[in-house]
């Protein structure tokens, strides 16, 4: 806000008007004039001030930043934002999955962590989450589940038993539901949760070696959780916390930083580790695969127009600097279409010249009009063409490309020695988890339970928790049948 003398105020097209509280009528009480043409166009542009809000990850915001190396990982990646001593410009954002534009911040969901870094050879994005899995490993499977965690169709309310429903029909789901469930299903802010890719993605070096990789961003404030009781409450007081966490934190100059740690697997490792190391429902333990230091992600200014910087930000997994690429992970490869395409439906097919989604690079594309184009482009509009336009230049690229062969089928992944959809679920919880946290998590599964799931689903929840760890879900059974007061103890 500004207290000098204000600018006159002017229609979209520059011109001074002539008021900012009259509109232009036949006397002062008879009926307005279709001729007041800034009347029209503010109501015109009011009716039309909404983009469709994103399906899903509609409910967020984030900031402008920097991303720093600290590490060498040349030996792996000839990416320029990853060679020592590299420091580029990066817009964040966080957000909620299933909440709508104006929903709590505080709802128990996995947070989206998007990223993109505007680097020399054009933007690099990272669209990942707060967790290191996700709830399905193939995208025939996603829309599924976002729609029965989203809204009935009968009476517009969000429905615990439909969700419990597609989870329990879907056992794939249970490392990240048991993720959701526990201390980090609602982080205090987003400064205090942690990034990761998620995906297994590829690097490529100058050599042209492929190692694959898995990013992890480590909050530099330390992980901190909300418990439901506070987020509950936080959700009837301040809709907003995480979004008026991090704005007032960087107008009050403190800037949150994540370091950047990334997991490293020898290419031909990933033909016979021993499960598929592209399924998204699963870690990489630490122990096999440690984590090595990369840089670190710091935020630093805020947006000033939340639509255009925030609300018009475009990521996408195919966003991709030459020595970074994709893997054979098939939720991957599937985010590579629908992501582009969410941002042509929602913000038209010329997004990337919005000036947030815009490279600091030079652009010489091929692709002509459409809606909104407005940065202007020459002749020749066609390849190849004798008149001097673009031409591609291998050298300057560097793609994964790897092996594929076999009949069309429809089929889950090749199952290995130890691909299953329990082992890493209970894994957290009895090595992970410490006797307190793995009573919030039964509280809160219960707690989940209780509210409108139905009989025959509840079984198949028992069963379901079972399966992750028998202990877990005979305690969250007794839990449900004594309508939430476990007390801890074995089973009888
Ligand atoms: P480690 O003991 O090396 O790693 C355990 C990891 O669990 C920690 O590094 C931490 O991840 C994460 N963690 C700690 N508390 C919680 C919590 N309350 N909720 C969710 N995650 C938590 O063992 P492994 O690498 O062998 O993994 C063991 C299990 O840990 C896995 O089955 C998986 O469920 C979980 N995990 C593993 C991760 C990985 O990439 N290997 C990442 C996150 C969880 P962080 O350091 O990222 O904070």
């Amino acid at each position: 806000m500004t207290t000098t003398q204000p600018k006159p105020t002017t229609t979209d097209a520059g011109i001074p008007v002539a008021s900012d509280d009259q509109s232009l009528t036949i006397g002062p009480d008879g009926p307005i004039v279709l001729n007041d043409h800034y009347l029209i166009e503010q109501m015109a542009n009011f009716n039309r001030e909404r983009v469709p809000e994103r399906q899903p990850h509609a409910k967020g915001g984030g900031a402008f930043g920097h991303f720093e190396v600290i590490g060498d990982v040349s030996a792996y990646t000839k990416a320029a934002l990853f060679q020592p001593g590299a420091k580029v410009d990066t817009l964040s954002r966080f957000s909620t999955v299933a909440g709508e534009r104006g929903s709590p911040d505080t709802w128990r969901d996995p947070r989206g962590f998007a990223l993109k870094f505007y680097t020399s050879e054009g933007n690099f994005d990272l669209v990942g989450n707060n967790t290191p899995v996700f709830f399905v490993r193939d995208p025939m499977k996603f829309q599924h589940f976002i729609r029965s965690q989203k809204r009935r169709l009968n009476n517009n309310l969000r429905d615990h038993d439909m969700q419990w429903d597609f989870w329990t029909l879907s056992p794939e789901s249970a490392h990240q539901v048991t993720w959701l469930m526990g201390d980090r299903g609602i982080p205090r802010s987003w400064r205090h949760m942690n990034g990761y890719s998620s995906h297994t993605y590829s690097w490529v070096n100058a050599a042209g070696e492929i190692t694959w990789v898995k990013y992890h961003f480590k909050t530099d404030q330390g992980v901190e959780f909300l418990t439901q009781a506070e987020a509950d409450e936080l959700a009837g007081k301040d809709g907003d916390y995480h979004q008026r966490d991090l704005y007032n934190a960087l107008e009050g100059g403190v800037h949150p930083s994540w370091t950047l740690k990334v997991q490293l697997m020898p290419f031909d490792d990933a033909k016979t580790y021993r499960f598929n190391p592209f399924d998204l429902t699963k870690v990489w333990p630490h122990g096999d695969y440690p984590l090595v230091d990369v840089g670190r992600l710091t935020l630093d200014r805020n947006v000033s127009d939340y639509h255009t910087e925030m609300e018009q930000a475009a990521f996408e997994p195919n966003n991709l600097v030459p020595g970074t690429g994709l893997s054979p992970d098939k939720m991957l490869l599937a985010r590579g279409f629908s992501y582009a395409d969410a941002h042509r439906a929602r913000l038209g097919v010329n997004y990337k010249q919005i000036p947030v989604n815009a490279p600091r690079t030079e652009v010489h594309a091929y692709s002509k009009d459409g809606a909104m184009r407005v940065r202007n482009a020459s002749d020749p509009v066609y390849a190849p063409n004798s008149y001097g336009g673009p031409k591609a230049d291998p050298a300057r690229t560097a793609e994964a490309l790897w092996y594929a062969d076999g009949e069309m089928v429809r089929s889950a992944y090749t199952l290995r020695r130890d691909d299953d959809d329990w082992g890493q679920a209970g894994t957290m919880v009895r090595e992970v988890l410490d006797d307190a946290a793995r009573d919030r998590l039964v509280s809160n599964i219960v707690g989940h339970l209780l509210d409108g799931v139905t009989a025959p689903v509840l079984a198949r929840a028992y069963e379901y928790w079972r399966n992750v760890d028998k202990t877990l879900g005979d305690r969250i059974e007794r839990g449900v049948r004594s309508k939430g007061t476990d007390t801890g103890q074995p089973s009888a």
